[in-house]
């Protein structure tokens, strides 16, 4: 296979500078979780080797794990067609999911109502508020 440099990266020019950056684990191929990064965020990514995300909530940089350990790191990082959604294979400390889960897609919607189909790996409590 030959890879051709592409001249630029993501572009954050759209969607007001913020791209929906995905988590999937490099080896399952699960998907662990969604965020958004802006340009700073990316360029953290690709310096650190692990997932640094925006939080729209705290209006700044959220590097994964600062605080519960649960780190990603960075196997491979893609882009897609259009450059404006970003796509990480990661390896996972812990859980994705800051309510303690694997996955933030744990629960199943069904005709008759949600379901729970994942087992939580850690107790969110414990995680943040020690
Ligand atoms: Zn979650």
């Amino acid at each position: 296979m030959t890879t051709t440099p592409h001249e630029s990266g993501p572009d954050f020019s759209r969607n007001n500078g913020l791209l929906p950056a995905i988590a999937q684990d490099a080896g399952s191929g699960k998907v662990l979780m969604m965020a958004w990064m802006n340009a700073e965020a990316y360029q953290e990514t690709v310096r650190t080797g692990r997932a640094v995300y925006f939080s729209r909530s705290r209006n700044k940089l959220w590097y994964k794990g600062e605080e519960s350990g649960h780190v990603q790191t960075v196997e491979q990082l893609l882009v897609d067609c259009d450059r404006d959604t970003i796509l990480m294979k990661v390896r996972q400390q812990g859980a994705a999911c800051h309510e303690g889960y694997e996955s933030c897609f744990f629960t199943e919607v069904t005709e008759s109502g949600l379901n729970i189909i994942e087992k939580q790996l850690v107790d969110p409590d414990e995680v943040y508020n020690k």
